[in-house]
């Protein structure tokens, strides 16, 4: 045992919170069993860093709708085919007749409109910075052949408007793991400025069970202190990936966005630029977030207020095989982690 993993499992001080708001890190702290390699004097909580949960039911609404349009074909990523909106999710809609496609790759639409160019794809664009690029190339490539009937239904969100939405109004996290794929991206520097905001570390985190334990015995010692690790130099730098910042910045910018269970949230989000209208299809005020079921504690899971156990429809309800809420859906969710890997 390391000397940083004996200080974590004894420690013994004031009782420390500390949040990660990457879905990646929260499977993986879960699949790993992290938190029993802690004191209970540190807490884990999981943030509103899973892309499908935080994304509000009149945007899968909006999507339904869409796939039910003649000639219309809703493209997307197979976990948002199983969140439910209103009423209803995508895979209802397919069978009612809707026209949805699930992908691996936004990049797969470009074969599927140019092989039925009478079709309009709707790719249900949604994602952090990490994926907004990925985007950006799909419309460069669409545009440099010459392909129209692609469009994107926006619900892209950026992490320091929200970061900064959960320090000023859920409070008391004492430090963040700072998400390690969105920063390969944005760069590390990112997050100084909210660090010396609220005088709370980040530690920007690899996914390994090692990196995940030196981050989080860098933000004990941390603690109270504005500061900005970078514990992933491997891949991640200072400024980030400046091209891939560059081809985001061509074609979006930024946005107020509608979160589940934080409602509207100034510049967290990215729009296509006035100029790239064409590729739009109807992202704008898609901003109501009633759930399906009022039992589901989604809203309060994503914002750290509880843990997802504490939801009673945890385990009964709401499980993988049949999700209640958006949580359940994602294998970047809270609750899935929680319910797969049995973490407490
Ligand atoms: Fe939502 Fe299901 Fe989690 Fe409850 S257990 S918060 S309904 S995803």
């Amino acid at each position: 045992m390391t000397e940083y993993q004996k200080f974590l499992e004894t420690y013994d001080s004031e009782p420390i919170r500390l949040m990660e708001v990457c879905g990646t890190h929260t499977g993986a702290i879960s699949r790993n069993g992290i938190p029993s390699l802690l004191s209970p004097k540190i807490r884990l909580i999981s943030g509103p860093g899973c892309p499908v949960c935080v994304t509000v039911t009149a945007y899968i609404d909006r999507l339904i709708e869409l796939s039910l349009q003649p000639n219309c074909v809703v493209a997307s990523f197979g976990d948002l085919l199983r969140v439910t909106g209103s009423s209803q999710c995508l895979n209802d809609a397919k069978a009612q007749g809707g026209q949805v496609r699930m992908v691996y790759s936004p990049m797969d639409v470009l074969k599927l409109a140019k092989e039925e160019p009478d079709k309009t794809f709707v790719f249900a664009a949604v994602g952090f910075e990490t994926t907004t690029p990925i985007y950006a190339l799909l419309l460069e490539e669409a545009h440099k052949d010459g392909i129209h009937n692609i469009k994107l239904l926006t619900s892209l969100k950026t992490m320091p408007s929200v970061i900064d939405w959960v320090c000023g109004n859920q409070g008391g996290i004492d430090g963040f793991i700072a998400p390690g794929h969105v920063s390969v991206i944005t760069g590390s520097a990112l997050f100084r400025p909210l660090a010396e905001k609220y005088s709370i570390p980040f530690a920007v985190a690899g996914f390994e069970p090692q990196q995940i334990l030196l981050a989080i015995y860098a933000l004990v010692k941390r603690r109270g202190k504005g500061e900005a690790l970078n514990l992933y130099p491997s891949v991640v730098t200072e400024e980030g990936n400046l091209a891939a910042q560059d081809i985001v910045n061509r074609y979006f910018e930024p946005c107020s966005a509608s979160w589940r269970g934080m409602g509207i949230i100034p510049g967290s989000g990215m729009q296509l630029r006035p100029e790239f209208a064409q590729y739009d299809a109807g992202s704008a005020d898609l901003i109501d977030d009633h759930t399906a079921n009022p039992n589901c504690r989604c809203a309060q899971v994503l914002t750290g207020a509880i843990g997802p156990r504490q939801c009673p429809l945890f385990g009964r309800a709401c499980t993988p095989q049949n999700p209640s809420g958006a949580c359940m859906v994602s294998t970047e969710g809270s609750c899935y982690q929680y319910y797969v890997n049995k973490r407490e």
